[in-house]
């Protein structure tokens, strides 16, 4: 999609624009490294890049990389990737830690200005004298330090005379403000890590509240762009760019973050699903990552496709995860080769198909585009087709096949069922039947009709194939809502959410797949009838044996 649908913010950029306020638009998309990207982020992506080329301007991807104890370079790696994948491209790459030199002299600037000092209360304690929604906090009893004082304590914070939690740098603003985040906020923390990016230079890093708005100013940002959690902080934002004093003013807008029914759109929980090894990483087919949707299968088109049509407010209901999956198959119906797979497979014998004889069926690679072309089916005298389209004693309606009943091959003959093959156990384990030479897919035969069509894959020429058949991996009802992230409340939610796992969510079967498919590649897409959209996984499929992701099942009831 060229542009975005009008929104808020695309006003704001019209009037800017419009009034000379900014001549150029240039926006970021600042995530941190501690996670994999996330379909909520997509939307965040999508907002910054194309409004931001939609009029003219350009953005950044910015790494947000403040917080050393949780960021990693694999996620710098993933999330590059990731942004590309999707079909973006950013102007310029930045970390904030490249800025770590001028956000400190930029702290000491307020420091001089007697706008910060440091404190010696523990985090516990500052929490503690915060204050509530309903009551002013109150003041520590080190906030009237000289300002000498406070220059020499933070040098020798930086020095690394203090351990990590001795002392904090706080802004001075007011404990008593309506607003929170302006009680006083910690802007800069002692903590002795290894940073990926400065390596040990720093034993104190910045809080975010007061790097983001000093990586925007720094970048010349002219709309930073955020979700709706942080629009209490927009006022704090405001404070950091006035109060230090930065050339460039960005200004900060929000909007409505993307959450999807029996979803998780939080890097933390799905930290957690791959620590404690719920699934198989990161980019597992049931991870609702871009890498996980890519592995599964889906394409950047439906995943921005989806995204446009979710649109841009203010306002954060969650989306039916319905509409995810409308989207991977309206692109893939024109796209994918319609081909036949049997999972769980039952040999099927044509008694009076001669041994030794074979022939091909010419058939259409896909019904809704010509374009696609056709291929050769090979059919012969030992067939394979699904358990499930077979039973012994059938119930009311069901028209598959069954002792006596004939059934329509897909492409091919009609076949009917004379003799059940069973195992001393007592289970079926092949079927004899006999086709009619007349009915022949293509000759015109109509002197009978049946009411059952079933697909089936050749016996002697069959590829075995492995099938990921997936449900949502949280139960249903489970979704991200916007959770406010406290400290307090972090660990009770995880452990509810852990407890809505789907034990059920992968379920692996067996069959067969064509001839013709012997060499697919990883990522290779395909819609197998009757069973829905496949991708050619691209970590446990081998040379001759694929192994194919369900992305979608064909069925829906969802309408745009
Ligand atoms: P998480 O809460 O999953 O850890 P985050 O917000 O901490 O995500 P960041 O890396 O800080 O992740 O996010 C980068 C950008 O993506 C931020 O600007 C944030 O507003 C945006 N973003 C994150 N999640 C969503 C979402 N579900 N919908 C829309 N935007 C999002
Ligand atoms: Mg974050
Ligand atoms: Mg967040």
């Amino acid at each position: 999609n060229p542009s975005t649908p009008s929104n808020f913010i695309k006003n704001v950029i019209t009037e800017d624009l419009k009034s000379g306020k900014v001549k150029e638009i240039v926006t970021r998309f600042p995530p941190e490294p501690n996670g994999y990207l996330h379909i909520g982020h997509a939307r965040a992506i999508w907002i910054n890049f194309t409004l931001a080329a939609e009029f003219g301007g350009k953005t950044n991807l910015r790494f947000d990389d403040t917080n050393p104890v949780k960021e990693d370079t694999e996620y710098v790696k993933s999330i590059q990737e990731d942004v590309k994948w999707l079909g973006f491209e950013w102007e310029e790459l930045r970390f904030a830690s490249d800025y770590f030199d001028e956000m400190y002299n930029r702290a000491v600037l307020l420091i001089k200005k007697g706008k910060a000092f440091i404190d010696d209360l523990s985090a516990d304690q500052i929490r503690e004298t915060r204050g509530t929604l309903k009551s002013p906090g109150s003041n520590s009893p080190y906030r009237d330090r000289s300002v000498e004082e406070n220059l020499e304590l933070f040098e020798g914070m930086r020095a690394g005379k203090f351990d990590d939690g001795a002392k904090v740098l706080r802004a001075k603003i007011d404990m008593s403000s309506p607003n929170i985040n302006l009680r006083d906020p910690i802007i800069y923390r002692i903590s002795h890590t290894y940073h990926h990016n400065t390596g040990d230079k720093w034993c104190i890093y910045p809080m975010y509240a007061f790097a983001h708005p000093l990586e925007d100013a720094i970048e010349g940002i002219t709309h930073s762009l955020c979700s709706l959690e942080f629009e209490d902080q927009r006022p704090f934002y405001d404070w950091v760019v006035a109060e230090c004093e930065m050339p460039n003013v960005p200004h900060q807008y929000e909007f409505g973050r993307l959450n999807v029914e029996q979803t998780l759109t939080s890097k933390r929980k799905l930290k957690l699903l791959v620590d404690e090894q719920h699934v198989d990483g990161w980019d597992d087919p049931r991870m609702p990552t871009i890498s996980g949707l890519r592995r599964l299968g889906y394409t950047p088109e439906a995943i921005r496709n989806f995204i446009y049509e979710t649109g841009i407010s203010k306002t954060q209901g969650v989306v039916d995860l319905q509409m995810l999956e409308h989207f991977i198959r309206e692109d893939l119906k024109l796209k994918a080769l319609r081909t036949m797979a049997v999972l769980n497979p039952l040999k099927v014998v044509i008694t009076n198909y001669p041994e030794g004889q074979n022939e091909w069926f010419d058939v259409e690679n896909n019904i809704e585009n010509p374009d696609m072309g056709n291929r050769q089916v090979p059919f012969s005298r030992e067939i394979y087709i699904e358990q499930d389209d077979f039973m012994e004693v059938p119930p009311n309606k069901y028209f598959r096949l069954f002792p006596g009943n004939e059934v329509r091959l897909k492409n091919a003959y009609f076949i009917k069922c004379n003799e059940v093959i069973k195992d001393e156990e007592g289970h079926v384990v092949e079927i004899h039947c006999t086709y009619d030479p007349e009915t022949k897919s293509g000759s015109g035969f109509t002197a009978r009709k049946v009411k059952g069509t079933i697909h089936w894959i050749d016996a002697s020429q069959a590829v075995p194939a492995e099938f990921r058949l997936y449900e949502p991996l949280i139960k249903a009802e489970e979704s991200e809502e916007e959770t406010e992230q406290t400290e307090e409340g972090e660990e009770k939610e995880e452990k509810t959410f852990l407890d809505q796992i789907n034990p059920n969510s992968l379920e692996i079967v067996q069959g067969f797949i064509e001839p013709g498919m012997r060499d697919v590649v990883s990522q290779d897409k395909f819609q197998f009838f009757r069973h829905g959209y496949f991708n050619v996984d691209s970590k446990y499929s081998t040379p001759g044996h694929p192994v194919f992701n369900r992305i979608v099942s064909l069925k829906s009831s969802f309408k745009i």
